[in-house]
């Protein structure tokens, strides 16, 4: 393999599978810009690779995701640009400033690449143990199956950043609209059982069992005829098009980015400065 990754590895550990793992255990697999496009790279390796037929993404270490990394810039200003990055829209290397660079950047790297995930033509299987937070569900929402270990807990509390939730609004599919109104408003984890019976989560196994059921789980998947498999993807995917999804989506991002150019306005960065205090007072919930 020719690709060299910094943040993520990729590997075939089954005919016809193929893996991608966030290898950032150190920073609970927070993803950086390098992080998103790496996994995108590796979701096209796969795709064009016509030996595999079922993608399945993991994690490193007791987390599956934080969330985006926040460390960087906060202004909004000069948002950072991957090389190479598969740009969907043509302004995001152009370096503006304010709400207009912010837009232009996340409809990129956060919107743009998991609808794009959320449309790959091959099946796809994650794999979560412990915490998925916020941008972390924008890996996890986009794969079509969701294989949980009884540790995994998930929650989207940045509505105490000042925004309405992460910017893939998918929600009120993923757990309901009454649930996905209590779980914005409160930031509160939802626990592997009950996002299970929600329908958010297809199996909850022991950890212990968690990598060996989802790559039996691909395998199976993998017998099956690739072309067929696309079409059932599509099809389940257009039904929830059908329902105005994607559309809701780009809606619900059209209201996030007014959160983003409130604060902006209001504190000259693009979050409530007091969110982060607030998160880290603690997320609620779960089962640790
Ligand atoms: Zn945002």
């Amino acid at each position: 393999m020719s690709e060299q990754f910094t943040r993520i590895r990729y590997d075939r550990p089954r005919d016809h599978v193929a893996r991608i793992t966030l290898a950032r255990p150190e920073k609970r697999n927070a993803q950086d810009t390098a992080m998103l496009y790496e996994i995108d790279r590796a979701f096209t390796l796969a795709g064009v690779d016509p030996d595999v037929k079922v993608v399945v993404l993991a994690a490193d270490g007791p987390d599956f995701s934080s969330g985006h990394d926040l460390s960087g810039d906060l202004t909004g200003d000069g948002a950072e640009v991957y090389p190479g990055a598969p740009i969907v829209h043509q302004d995001t290397q152009s370096g503006l400033p304010g709400i207009e660079g912010t837009v232009a950047f996340e409809c990129d790297a956060y919107l743009g690449l998991s609808l794009r995930w959320r449309n790959f033509p091959k099946p796809t299987v994650a794999q979560v143990q412990g915490r998925t937070i916020a941008g972390g569900l924008m890996l996890l929402w986009p794969c079509d199956i969701i294989i949980a270990a009884g540790t995994a807990s998930f929650c989207d509390p940045v509505v105490a950043l000042g925004v309405n939730g992460h910017e893939f609004f998918v929600h009120p599919w993923e757990v309901g609209a009454r649930k996905a109104k209590e779980m914005l408003f409160t930031g509160d984890l939802i626990s592997a059982s009950e996002a299970h019976s929600l329908g958010m989560v297809n199996h909850v196994v022991d950890e212990a069992e968690l990598e060996s059921f989802t790559l039996d789980l691909a395998a199976r998947i993998a017998t099956r005829p690739a072309f067929a498999l696309k079409l059932a993807k599509m099809s389940v995917n257009q039904a929830l098009d059908a329902q105005g999804q994607t559309e809701a989506v780009h809606s619900a991002y059209s209201l996030h980015a007014l959160g983003h150019a409130n604060n902006l306005q209001r504190y000259g960065i693009l979050i409530d400065p007091e969110g982060p205090a607030a998160l880290r007072a603690g997320v609620r919930g779960g089962v640790r």
